[in-house]
């Protein structure tokens, strides 16, 4: 399939399922995900665990197996051809072959744990190399000077191509993988909670990293983590995820000062802040629903502190309230008209809400009545 795009469009991803085969029925994981991917950008994918962004990741890259599958849905990733032409591929229906030429070459993946895609009997040369060899023509020079520049891009010694993974930190594994999802110049690396398993002044090592290579590779990155102030630092853009669906997508900076949705409210509101006062984290009552059925309406109403009679029956539609600012709930019906700004959309405060929601309210009358759970059950 071929088309056109706006050169700033790198992925639009439409009306995305993907959804786990169990006893119980279909885990609806990702269930109607429409998201575009500028060129350029560092787009930070949040939610909670299970919400659904790393099967999202997955589903784009074609990498889900049974008993996960797609569904239904399109994700057109538009490449540019001779620096100019942007021409799409429809990566949920291209066949496995080109999708093995298109990883790598054009999107590269780097996972959560580095030992999923090392070899632990190979050194880390001939990781790099077979895989600069599989998608290019370069001779053995370019191919090893290639490899020695990308070790270099992300602090490695050039010693440590000569190593097995087994040899290295955890830390040292992670940007051997990095190095490997950059050594094609890719347009676009996937990075799936990469540093989550690494102690924190590792991971702000080589947060900083990525940062710089993609800014000076040119490249578009999407990182998907829970990890909320990850996104603070490293990304440009950022969408939230809950419960299979995108809630909110805006600038990072605009998100942090002026969530629109109630979840992204209370995820911010989870950060542990350091300095200032003592201060109560209010985090988000109850629990995150199962992907087997869904509440019906808006999927965070029974959570929100904010719901109405509407939430409970229908489901918010994504709508752009500001430029650049998308975000799907009740409390923002409509686009905001131009002479208003997102300011005016802003949430009653978090904590003071929270204090008054049906879930919170419930386990302060099991506490004060002395009854538990089961018995008002
Ligand atoms: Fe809360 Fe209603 Fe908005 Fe859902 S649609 S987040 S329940 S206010």
């Amino acid at each position: 399939m071929n088309a056109q795009s706006n050169s700033k469009t790198l992925m639009e991803i439409k009306d995305l399922r993907v959804w786990y085969r169990t006893t119980r029925g279909n885990a609806q994981a990702v269930d109607g995900v429409d998201l575009t991917i500028q060129r350029n950008e560092i787009f930070g994918l949040a939610g909670e665990s299970g919400c659904g962004k790393s099967t999202l990741a997955k589903g784009i890259l074609g990498m889900v197996k049974l008993p996960a599958f797609v569904e239904s849905g399109e994700a057109n990733f538009y490449r540019s051809v001779s620096g100019s032409t942007a021409v799409a591929s429809d990566l949920i229906k291209l066949p496995a072959r080109d999708m093995r030429k298109m990883r790598w070459r054009h999107i590269a993946y780097v996972p959560q744990s580095a030992m999923n895609v090392l070899s632990p009997v190979a050194r880390v040369e001939k990781q790099l190399l077979d895989a600069i060899f599989e998608h290019t023509n370069m001779s053995k020079k370019e191919a090893r000077d290639r490899m020695f520049e990308c070790l270099d891009m992300v602090g490695l010694e050039p010693a440590v191509a000569r190593m097995y993974p087994h040899e290295l930190s955890g830390g040292m594994k992670q940007r051997v993988t990095i190095a490997a999802a950059i050594s094609l110049k890719p347009e676009l690396i996937i990075a799936d909670e990469p540093t989550t398993a690494l102690d924190v002044n590792v991971q702000q090592v080589i947060l900083q990293e990525l940062k710089e290579i993609a800014a000076d590779l040119g490249l578009t990155l999407i990182y998907v983590t829970h990890d909320m102030a990850v996104h603070a630092e490293l990304a440009d853009r950022m969408g939230i995820m809950y419960s299979g669906l995108m809630v909110e997508v805006a600038p990072v900076v605009e998100t942090f000062k002026e969530p629109l949705h109630p979840y992204t409210q209370g995820l911010i509101s989870s950060i542990p802040m350091i300095g200032g006062g003592r201060e109560r984290m209010t985090g988000i009552p109850g629990n995150a629903p199962s992907p087997l059925a869904w509440p019906a309406g808006c999927r965070f109403h029974p959570r929100c502190p904010y719901v109405m009679e509407v939430c409970r029956e229908k489901v918010p539609p994504m709508i752009e309230v500001a430029p650049n600012r998308l975000v799907a709930c009740h409390l923002h019906p409509t686009p905001l008209s131009e002479s208003a700004s997102p300011a005016d959309l802003s949430l009653p405060d978090w904590e003071e809400a929270v204090s008054q929601a049906p879930v919170v309210q419930a386990i302060q009358d099991i506490k004060e009545g002395g009854e538990t759970a089961e018995e008002l059950s």
